[in-house]
């Protein structure tokens, strides 16, 4: 089976992440492609396999024991952000030109200008209804096509492939059972251009902000009322505006406002901040913390409540201590004489959390670019690419 006939394969299954549960991972339909992938690895008669109740593989197969262990990581959930359910993808040589979809939507380099890295290639896209899935089954496809081809090789390294669920909604590290991970480190194959390499993450924290007002009637409020959401917006406000999301880009931090509702009697308001470094995301802490305590002075109560927690954290802080990650990088890609650049992602990976769990992953591209959402397309000479890279990261 080639890479894309797997792909194609694994974006009929729907595995749109939902809301986190507690007992298994967040929709059933999920389990059904990780019950595919479990016959499909049981097929290639691994050493060990399992699968969790949140339907996380690990799956290990033997090799020469002189090489190091490595994982291979991917996750088989799509985003919320689009529905993931009857996707009809459609092969379409790239010749410049613009790809209509469906209900008016329009896939061109004036809106996409990456998509010029694509000229002359083969992409898959949606029907413009769904998403397309490659995030992260692209990963998926590229791991299970060079898997198989390199268990039929002599002298590869001891493998070990994880399948995770609920990437999406920030929950698969977690329900990694990390008792059964073996490898010393890994690598997660989830992400779009297929020369970048990822070393960097941001690191993450979450703010939730409560206000509690004093609710008068309006017409006798004068110096009595304390208007619960005026506050709050006066707590957004002293924030520095160029630090939000909006206006930020490359290495820069922010603080992103998620949501924010309210009423004259209490407030809440929901956000992220972000940053590649854990002594600037503490600044940002502070300045949050720092602008309610003044607030509150001069109020004179404790009316508003800043609750800061992390979530994840810059993964460069731990993968600097494995050189042998970035030489093998180096090494296999000059082999095959590939460029590729680290670059720093503005976001999370599944290796943010493993990283400080026990098991260092940078990430690798897959070709997949616009994921989330009905513009999603997949290069399939960037996957093929890829499978090469993967192959030769396998052999060791
Ligand atoms: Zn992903």
């Amino acid at each position: 089976m080639t890479v894309t006939e797997r792909f194609l394969k694994y974006v009929s299954y729907e595995t749109t992440a939902g809301e986190e549960k507690e007992k298994s991972c967040s929709d059933e339909k999920m389990l059904r492609l990780s019950d595919e992938l479990l016959q499909e690895l049981f097929a290639l008669h691994p050493e060990s396999i399992a699968i969790n109740r949140y339907g996380v593989i690990d799956c290990k197969f033997s090799g020469d024991e002189k090489k190091k262990r490595v994982a291979f990581l991917a996750h088989v959930d799509t985003s919320p952000q689009a529905s993931g359910k009857d996707i009809q993808p459609k092969i379409v040589r790239y010749e410049g030109e613009k790809i209509v979809l469906k209900d008016g939507k329009v896939l061109s380099e004036e809106a996409f200008p990456h998509l010029k890295n694509a000229l002359g290639h083969d992409i898959i896209v949606t029907s413009g209804e769904t998403l397309l899935g490659g995030d992260d089954k692209a990963g998926i496809a590229i791991i299970m096509t060079a898997l198989k081809d390199v268990l039929s090789e002599e002298g590869h390294r001891p493998l070990e492939i994880i399948f995770t669920t609920d990437e999406e909604i920030g929950a698969d590290a977690k329900h990694v059972s990390m008792e059964l991970v073996e490898s010393e480190y890994g690598y997660t194959i989830d992400g779009g251009d297929d020369r970048f390499v990822s070393i960097e993450s941001f690191t993450a924290r979450s703010m939730d902000v409560m206000v509690d007002g004093k609710s008068i009637h309006p017409g006798s409020a004068k110096d009595k009322m304390v208007h619960a959401t005026n506050l709050l917006v006066d707590f957004h406000t002293s924030l520095p505006r160029y630090l939000r999301a909006e206006h930020t880009e490359k290495k820069e931090p922010f603080y992103h406002l998620c949501s924010l509702s309210g009423t004259e009697e209490k407030a809440k308001a929901e956000y992220i901040i972000r940053s590649f470094d854990e002594d600037e995301i503490q600044k940002l802490s502070d300045l949050a913390l720092f602008t309610a305590a003044r607030m509150n002075e001069l109020v004179g109560y404790e009316a508003i409540h800043v609750s800061i927690k992390e979530q994840y954290h810059n993964m460069k802080t731990v993968l600097d201590k494995y050189p042998a990650i970035q030489e093998e990088i180096k090494r296999v890609y000059g082999k095959l004489g590939r460029k590729y650049e680290y670059e720093a992602i503005r976001g999370g990976t599944t290796g943010s959390q493993l990283s400080f769990m026990g098991l260092p992953c940078p990430n690798l591209g897959t070709g997949d670019y616009n994921c989330h959402g009905p513009y999603e397309y997949v290069d399939i000479q960037e996957m093929e690419e890829m499978v090469l890279v993967v192959k030769e990261l396998m052999r060791g």
